[in-house]
Order: structure tokens, then C-alpha cells, then sequence
């Protein structure tokens, strides 16, 4: 069910090991899916779904975006037929070394951190997930001897029997509540899920900073090995921050760099620097090899992406930031006066974190949204501007009308994208093409 990136992939690997395989999407399938399904024989529909056809399976291959409340899907449940998640499928197929990262921030920058240093290592490493082509798809038709696997908490939800060697959490804020029958426990499982089946051979990397994380481990047994990462205080095994070093211990190996090097500014950055160190020495690549990786790497695009300096004003996306925390940081590691682009489809939001940085750092404020009350609300006493703009090329324009040398505009929404912009990819673009332009 689902003929996206990751039901075709599904399908296509379904075929490859002989089963009579049928792809079903209630909505429109991308052409470049049909093209697909239709160059490996594979009968599909779209626009609906046929209950005698998806009732006569044996097994459902769900894709991430289908909530488990579908009618369809209850009714397979109901059915007792099994459904199960593209990445518990393909694992099925895949005797390769797997290092999954899940979270609520993050795991994009993390997976491709880990991803860049394994390849720099010389290995031959596959990457997937919620991330480029789909796991099911390059077990199918690739051979891989490692994976990174980035893993969100709906790819979770169907997993069973699928182990990961390696399992990191980079940290757990409440995002996608509504998923979850708005409690973050089920949330914070679904997260968890990423240890299962986990023996004392494998290895899980998570931040000790994190109350929500720290609060779940301390309720359950997880056999795999502990490798904490933290900003607070050192620790015997896993990484930490000792006056401007990060250091990472491994066995009795460590591993040192100056913060100072790493490609990825902010704190945030820090802990996901962190984070793929400790993999990278639980896959024993050397400390120069990491060192050189976690120094080189380009930030992901729409992440704190550096964009364009006009006039010695610095243009930032950070389109990804579609929640509080991952704005807090963005705004956290400013060190110029900023004037910052916020607002979208607000997902229950609190701002009030927001509001120390916003008073000490933000100059003014530009509202790209279509209802921006509870921005106007959070912040309207605090920043000095406000202006209001129902478009990427109005803000930019707004912006650099305001900004003057060694300033930054920093586009961090802290929302959604849906309001104004196809997705997050399509804001962070239209702003960039506005920054070109300017
Ligand atoms: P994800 O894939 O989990 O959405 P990304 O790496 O794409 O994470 O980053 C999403 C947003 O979160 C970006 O704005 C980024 O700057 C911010 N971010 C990245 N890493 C972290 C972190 N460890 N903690 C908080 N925010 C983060």
C-alpha cells in the first residue's frame, strides 16, 4: 500500500524474490513510480483501493505515510492479515552491517554525516531510509556490505523482527503528536522501537542530555551497549565536550577533535558531530579519517544551509526547522543581529523557548505565514519589527530592506510549510532563488 518512494521500492524487491507482488495507492502515483512498476511487470492502481484484491494478500507492505487509523489498514488488521514496514521487509533480504538513526531533530544531518564517513573510510555503504533511493529498492537491485538507514517513527511503527547493529536516537522532542492519539509515550516508543532485538554485540548511541530519552531508558532493558553522548560532564565510554574538544571513547580507544574544525556549526551540530563519531569508531575507522570527515562535510541542504552574503548580510535556510527545537537552535548558534523569517502551518507550537533568544538576538521579525497571530502574540513585545509577507520573494525583499552589514537573515519557520509552499524543499528553494535574485 503506497506507491511512493517507498512502496515502489517494496514492490520492485517483492518481485525480485518471486512473490506475486500488486500496488495499491489510494491517491495519484508519481510518473516516475509508474515508469517503475511498469518496467518490472508490476500490476498497480491508483486513486483507489480494491478491498477483494488488498484482502486476498497474504501480507500488506505498508508505506510510512498511511496512518494505522486508514479505514483500509483497519480493515487488513481487522482482516488478521500482517502488516509489516518497507525497511522490516527489506531486512528480511539484507545480511548487510545496519546503523539507523532515528529522532526528532536531526536525523537527516546525522545519517548523512555517518554516511560521508564511511564512504571517506573507503567502505561500501548504501544510504536510505527516509533518505534518497529506498532500502527495499538497493537491497533489490544493489549489493551493499553496510547500510545507513535514516528512520523516522512512522518507518518504526511496522518494524518486528528488523535489528539494527548500530541504533541512534540523536533526541526525542514532541513532534507529530497527532500520530501518536496525542500522547507522547506511544511517540516515544515508537522511537524506541529502533532497539529491538538488539543483543549485547550491537551498540546504541543516544544523548544523555536529553530528559525524554534518559526518562524511557531508565524504565527498560536495552541489552544493546550504551554509548551516550552529552555536553554536560564527561563519560567512560561514548563522547563528550571538554573545554573547546569533543572527545569520543570507544573500548579503550579515544578519539579528539577541536570544535572549533568541525564543518557543521551550532550546538545542535555539535551532537550530531558526536554522534556519527562514536559510529564511526564502533566501525573502526581511524581517528584521522574521522577527523578529516566531520571537518569537510557540506551541511545538507535547507539545514542551516549558508546560502548567499549580499552587501556582508548573510542569508540563511534553515527551511527543515519545522518545529520549536530545531528553531531554538538555529537561533541559538547566531552570533549577529538577526532578522528572522518565521511562521507557516503552526503545529500546536509553544514559543516560549523561543523568547530569551528572540529578545537577545532577533531585530526584527518577518511573518511568512498565512495566520500569523500566535507569532504576532509570542513575540510582538519582545522584537522591535514585525512585518507580515505571504511570500518567499516578499520576505527576502522585506529582509534586505532592513538588514545592514553584519546582520544575518536567517529563514528557521519553526512550522510547517503547507500554507504557502508545496513542502519544506519548495520554501527553502523559492528563498533561495529570491536571495539570487536580489
Ligand atoms: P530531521 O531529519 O530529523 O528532520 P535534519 O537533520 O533534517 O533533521 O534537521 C532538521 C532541523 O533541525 C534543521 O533546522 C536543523 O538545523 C535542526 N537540527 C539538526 N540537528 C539537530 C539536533 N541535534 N537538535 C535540534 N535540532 C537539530
Amino acid at each position: 500500500m503506497g506507491g511512493g518512494e517507498s512502496g515502489a521500492g517494496a514492490a520492485v524487491l517483492a518481485k525480485v524474490k518471486g512473490f506475486d507482488v500488486f500496488l495499491s495507492d489510494k491517491g495519484r502515483i508519481g510518473e516516475k513510480y509508474k515508469d517503475m512498476l511498469r518496467e518490472w511487470d508490476i500490476p498497480f492502481e491508483e486513486g483507489e483501493h480494491t478491498e477483494s484484491m488488498i484482502l486476498n494478500a497474504d501480507e500488506v507492505i505498508k508505506s510510512p505515510g498511511i496512518p494505522l487509523t486508514a479505514p483500509m489498514v483497519e480493515k487488513i488488521s481487522q482482516a488478521g492479515i500482517g502488516i509489516i514496514s518497507e525497511i522490516e521487509f527489506a531486512g528480511r533480504y539484507d545480511k548487510s552491517r545496519k546503523i539507523c538513526i532515528t529522532g526528532s531533530n536531526g536525523k537527516t544531518t546525522t545519517t548523512s554525516l555517518i554516511y560521508y564517513l564511511l564512504k571517506n573510510a573507503g567502505l561500501n555503504v548504501g544510504l536510505g531510509g527516509n533518505i534518497g533511493k529506498s532500502y527495499a529498492y538497493q537491497v533489490a537491485t544493489e549489493s551493499h556490505d553496510i547500510y545507513v538507514l535514516e528512520l523516522s517513527s512512522f518507518q518504526l511503527d511496522n518494524m518486528y523482527d528488523f535489528k539494527a547493529d548500530i541504533a541512534i536516537i540523536t533526541n526525542i522532542t514532541p513532534d507529530h503528536l497527532d500520530r501518536y492519539g496525542y500522547k507522547l509515550e506511544n511517540y516515544v516508543k515508537a522511537k524506541f522501537r529502533i532497539t529491538r532485538n538488539m543483543s549485547s554485540d550491537d551498540c546504541f548511541i543516544f544523548c544523555s542530555d536529553d530528559e525524554i530519552t534518559i526518562e524511557h531508558l531508565n524504565r527498560i532493558v536495552v541489552k544493546a551497549r550504551k554509548l551516550p553522548f552529552t555536553q554536560k560532564g564527561e563519560v567512560e565510554q561514548g563522547a563528550f565536550v571538554k573545554d573547546d574538544r569533543m572527545i569520543v571513547r570507544y573500548e579503550d580507544s579515544e578519539c579528539d577533535m577541536f570544535l572549533q574544525e568541525l564543518a557543521l556549526g551550532g550546538k545542535h551540530n555539535v551532537y550530531n558531530s558526536m554522534a556519527a563519531a562514536i559510529a564511526g569508531k564502533v566501525m573502526n575507522i581511524d581517528n584521522e579519517t574521522i577527523r578529516e570527515a566531520l571537518s569537510s562535510f557540506q551541511a545538507v541542504e535547507h539545514r542551516l544551509e549558508k546560502v548567499l552574503s549580499v552587501g556582508d548580510v548573510l542569508y540563511i535556510n534553515d527551511s527543515k526547522a519545522t518545529n520549536v527545537d530545531a528553531a531554538w537552535y538555529a537561533l541559538e548558534c547566531q552570533t549577529r543581529p538577526v532578522v528572522w523569517i518565521v511562521g507557516g502551518t503552526d503545529k500546536g507550537n509553544d514559543y516560549t523557548p523561543l523568547q530569551p533568544l528572540a529578545k537577545e538576538k532577533v531585530k526584527a521579525i518577518i511573518c511568512l505565514g498565512v495566520d500569523n497571530a500566535k507569532i504576532h502574540k509570542a513575540f510582538g513585545q519582545i522584537v522591535p519589527q514585525m512585518f507580515d509577507v505571504t511570500s518567499a520573494e516578499d520576505a527576502v525583499k522585506t529582509a534586505s530592506r532592513i538588514a545592514v552589514a553584519g546582520d544575518v537573515v536567517l529563514l528557521s519557520p519553526c512550522c510547517a510549510s503547507f500554507d504557502l509552499f508545496k513542502n519544506y524543499e519548495d520554501r527553502g528553494r523559492q528563498f533561495k532563488d529570491a536571495v539570487r535574485a536580489l
